[in-house]
């Protein structure tokens, strides 16, 4: 207990973490492991798995399969510079990618986390243009509640409030936004909903680079599903007005929503497409931006015949084997059923929380269950009350949510709900 303490102490002094303050009077609790679904707490409790470690973990932890990956691959190398060096890993999980991915992508670009995949599609979208002598199309273009990252590029195309733009007025690209559309997954997309992105398409179009969406979720800026046929409305509308789609898939990737990608539900493909998070099965920082033979060409052809981008740790030997492991993992696993059942059993469980005043929505789609209240949460006093009751369940703002782990069984899915919901009807004032 003495040492939990002091570690406890010594972090809080000098160790940041995720849109936190040092000396933080929020809870902060020590892991000694991960074990599947279980999280084990260096004061010996043991939490069953809610969040996937932010949409990333879908085989759960310490997964031998992925522990033999990272061992069999470090024999060889860790990691490689990849400027003029390529490498199998690399090469394997890039066609691999290419395969699994809508057929327009062709090309893989690896970066070390999802923001600056981000950030490379937006260089991309934007040296496209340039290519192509329409440099005035350097603008891009998307909608409220959004979230794409915490670097400056993606900073300034996620939500302007929940991103807090006034705080870096005079450093942020200003981007055009425009209000999200009120259609829910389930219902069909209305001339109002796709109203205000098309107005600025048919404003702005010239000075457009891309549109850029997280498809069907909308995550971190504030956990909406929205329908199919609006992003079968963007796609076209990005057709009609030239202008090139980014999908943000970064944390709908990989299953998550009930499709291997959540533009499948809209059977549509972006010109380039943003992946991280799951792709790795949580294990290593990864990330990759997919786009068509067409951008890479004309992007070749132009001035300066160079995408302008390298990262030091660009396709990391390691993580490439650990991606190809975890993918083989969830494909050639029944993922589809996996997700329909917890899917279900969200549904059902969680329903219970939509008759509590102080509970605005419950919503579900594939593997991830939303409860969205009235009021911001006060973590401080709810974050122990999880703990307390065994779950490790991370809410923000309004939102409290959902997105355990594929591998989670029956059993371990029903106490994380039933604990969930008994926090939530405590929670009634
Ligand atoms: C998490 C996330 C990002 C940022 O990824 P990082 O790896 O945290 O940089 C970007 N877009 C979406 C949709 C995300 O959920």
């Amino acid at each position: 207990m003495h040492s939990q303490n002091l570690l406890i102490e010594q972090d809080q002094q000098h160790v940041w973490h995720p849109y936190s303050a040092i000396q933080s009077d929020l809870p902060i609790y020590p892991v000694k492991s991960a074990q599947g679904v279980h999280i084990t707490l260096m004061d010996g409790r043991v939490l069953i798995d809610g969040m996937s470690s932010w949409w990333s973990a879908i085989h759960g932890y310490n997964h031998p399969v992925l522990n033999q990956a990272v061992t069999s691959q470090l024999q060889d190398m860790a990691h490689i510079m990849f400027g003029g060096l390529t490498h199998q890993p690399a090469i394997d999980l890039a066609l691999e990618l290419v395969k699994i991915t809508p057929e327009p992508l062709q090309t893989v670009f690896f970066a070390d986390s999802g923001s600056v995949s981000v950030e490379v599609a937006m260089k991309m979208a934007i040296q496209y243009w340039h290519a192509k002598n329409q440099p005035d199309k350097k603008k891009l273009l998307t909608i409220r509640y959004g979230y794409h990252g915490d670097t400056f590029g993606a900073m300034s195309v996620s939500d302007p409030d929940n991103g807090m733009h006034s705080l870096f007025n005079n450093t942020l690209i200003q981007q055009l936004f425009a209000d999200a559309p009120n259609c829910t997954f389930q219902e069909p997309c209305t001339t109002a909903d796709i109203a205000p992105l098309e107005s600025q398409l048919k404003d702005m179009h010239v000075h457009i680079a891309a549109v850029i969406l997280e498809p069907i979720v909308q995550g971190a800026g504030g956990m909406r599903f929205y329908s199919p046929e609006y992003l079968q409305k963007v796609r076209h509308l990005c057709d009609q007005y030239n202008v090139l789609l980014i999908l943000d898939e970064i944390a709908t990737g990989f299953g998550r929503t009930g499709r291997l990608f959540a533009c499948e539900h809209a059977e549509i493909a972006p010109d380039i497409l943003c992946l991280g998070k799951a792709l790795t099965g949580g294990y290593m920082t990864l990330a990759a931006t997919l786009a068509t033979r067409d951008i890479a060409d004309t992007i070749r052809l132009g001035e300066p015949g160079l995408f302008m981008h390298g990262p030091t740790f660009m396709a990391n030997p390691l993580a490439c084997a650990t991606a190809l492991a975890s993918l083989k993992l969830l494909l050639n696993s029944p993922w589809q059923s996996t997700v329909a059942n917890i899917e279900q059993a969200l549904r059902k469980g969680l329903q219970v929380c939509q008759q509590y005043p102080h509970v605005k929505e419950v919503r579900v789609l594939g593997a991830i269950g939303v409860i969205e209240l009235y009021e911001a949460v006060n973590l401080k006093t709810l974050q122990p009350k999880f703990v307390a009751a065994g779950v490790w369940v991370r809410p923000f703002n309004k939102l409290i949510y959902l997105m355990p782990p594929f591998i989670i069984s029956a059993e371990d899915l029903n106490s994380l709900i039933g604990a969930v919901v008994k926090v939530v009807a405590d929670m009634n004032p």
